[in-house]
């Protein structure tokens, strides 16, 4: 039975009776454990001043919706180290144009931050142009361009009256909040304001989608889209994973918004709805379960006999030999036990997709989540699940120290925290190389999670030598070197 979210359990167990792990004061009630009454950790809040938060800015949040949309360039206004921190950071495919792999920045220096920057991002919009003929150019303002005051949404309009390409202002201060879902919502913004309802859909059919909210990270989309279309259904655009600006602009068409990664999208569905009347439907295609009810209320929201007709061959051929596929890698996995440390979406999509291969989270968490991703947390996951926000890498240490689970899934700045306590490593962010959606992707999934838990290199690794620094002089920190021999 769904326990009920009450406004007294709302965000926090404020005094939990003895802290999970040994943290600051201030944290403690970040963290919480999944008991009979519901309790959320305590979120969205800034970050505590000396813990180190892992958080990206604003502007990366924006910049992580718009950059897979291929055929665009993504010019970022501000210093060079705003561009080069967060180029590539999607690792989303392309099946076409490359363009948006390109980093670009205004490159501010001392003398625009005295004198303003404008002239230079116009120059620099002009000779991209010139250069690669986009569709469309992205502007990003950062904190400095906010700080000095350019105005990018006039450069803009004048560099697109010059040049007649799309120039679209992101203004996305990395300043503005802690949370870089605000970033999502001002690329989504970007989308709707300047690109979406822009152009007319020549053949529009009574099946026409779009799937939002996939980024087509490590080729997901590529399993999806193929589902999708066997059901007959005519896939729009991608928002924004492998697409292209005409194609987004065309999106208002859509008769029903799929929307996959409902932590950075469902922003601009409900959006979508106010302004278009497109409805929407909350998918999820990790996972064997999820991909057949995400395929099954689709085929119900269209109602069509033929369609369900489809559905049921093609569930029944995809899954014909998935079990015996999967078996080999279930005997090794059953049992288990995961900790996951993902993007608020994934911190409860995968949860099912674990059990599947008869795994068990127990923890679950993410760094920029709000309370209503908290409530799908603890929605989803069993009581006893330890659910974390915003650990710092210290904490993160700390409860895979405690927990010890046997694989932890999250990002690249996760990794070698996991590596050096020898627990497992399962990349789910932007930095993977194998696709994970669909029933093929489920396939992968198990087979790379396997390999992570299954692995025998831990037995081959032996501890470091420990080098006391036993002596130090004027000069600095020197080891005493007949102590250095013996443990060398
Ligand atoms: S926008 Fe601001 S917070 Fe974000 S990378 Fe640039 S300087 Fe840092």
């Amino acid at each position: 039975m769904k326990e009920e979210i009450t406004e007294k359990s709302n965000m926090v167990e404020q005094k939990p009776i003895e802290p999970i792990i040994d943290t600051f004061k201030s944290r403690e009630s970040h963290i919480c454990v999944k008991t009979g009454s519901l309790s959320l950790p305590q979120c969205d809040t800034p970050g505590i001043p000396g813990t180190v938060t892992q958080r990206t800015c604003v502007f990366g949040g924006a910049r992580i919706v718009l950059m897979p949309i291929t055929d665009a360039l993504h010019l970022v206004h501000g210093p060079i180290g705003c561009a080069s921190c967060t180029w590539d950071i999607r690792g989303s495919k392309s099946s076409g144009s490359k363009l948006y792999k390109q980093g670009c920045s205004s490159d501010l220096t001392e003398k625009e931050i005295v004198f303003g920057g404008e002239q230079k991002l116009y120059n620099s919009i002009i000779d991209l142009h010139r250069l690669h003929n986009p569709g469309a150019i992205f502007v990003y303002a950062t904190c400095v361009s906010g700080v000095i005051g350019d105005d990018i949404k006039s450069v803009c309009k004048q560099a697109e009256k010059l040049t007649n390409c799309r120039t679209i202002p992101v203004e996305s201060e990395g300043f503005q909040n802690h949370n870089k879902t605000k970033g999502h919502w001002i690329g989504c913004d970007a989308l709707l304001d300047h690109v979406i309802g822009t152009s007319t859909y020549e053949n529009p059919t009574a099946r026409d989608i779009n799937i939002v909210g996939e980024f087509n990270v490590a080729g997901d989309l590529w399993g999806i889209r193929p589902l999708l279309e066997y059901l007959g259904l005519n896939i729009i655009t991608a928002i924004t994973g492998d697409s292209k600006i005409e194609d987004i602009a065309k999106a208002h068409h859509a008769k029903l918004n799929v929307v996959q990664c409902q932590k950075s999208s469902n922003y601009l569905a409900k959006k979508m709805e106010r302004k278009y009347g497109t409805p929407s439907l909350k998918v999820n295609f990790f996972g064997i379960s999820s991909t057949i009810s995400s395929i099954t209320e689709i085929v119900e929201f269209f109602d069509d006999d033929e369609m369900k007709t489809k559905a049921d061959v093609l569930i029944e051929n995809m899954t014909k030999n998935l079990d015996e596929e999967l078996k080999e890698y279930r005997d090794r996995l059953k049992g288990k036990t995961v900790a996951l440390y993902a993007g608020g979406n994934k911190s409860w999509s995968l949860v099912r997709a674990f059990e599947e291969l008869g795994m068990e989270v127990i923890l679950s968490g993410t760094k920029n989540g709000m309370k209503e991703d908290y409530e799908r947390i603890m929605e989803t996951v069993k009581k006893g699940t330890i659910v974390v926000d915003d650990a710092n890498s210290n904490e993160l240490m700390k409860l895979l120290k405690k927990y010890k689970p046997n694989l932890l899934i999250s990002g690249a700045k996760e990794k070698y925290i996991a590596l050096k306590l020898k627990i497992g490593f399962c990349d789910f962010n932007h930095d993977r190389i194998s696709a994970f959606a669909g029933f093929k992707g489920f396939l992968e999934f198990a087979k790379e999670v396997d390999a992570a838990v299954s692995t025998n290199v831990w037995n081959a690794v032996k501890p470091s030598p420990k080098l006391f620094r036993k002596k130090f002089d004027q000069k600095g920190f020197l080891f005493e070197k007949s102590e250095y021999n013996k443990q060398t």
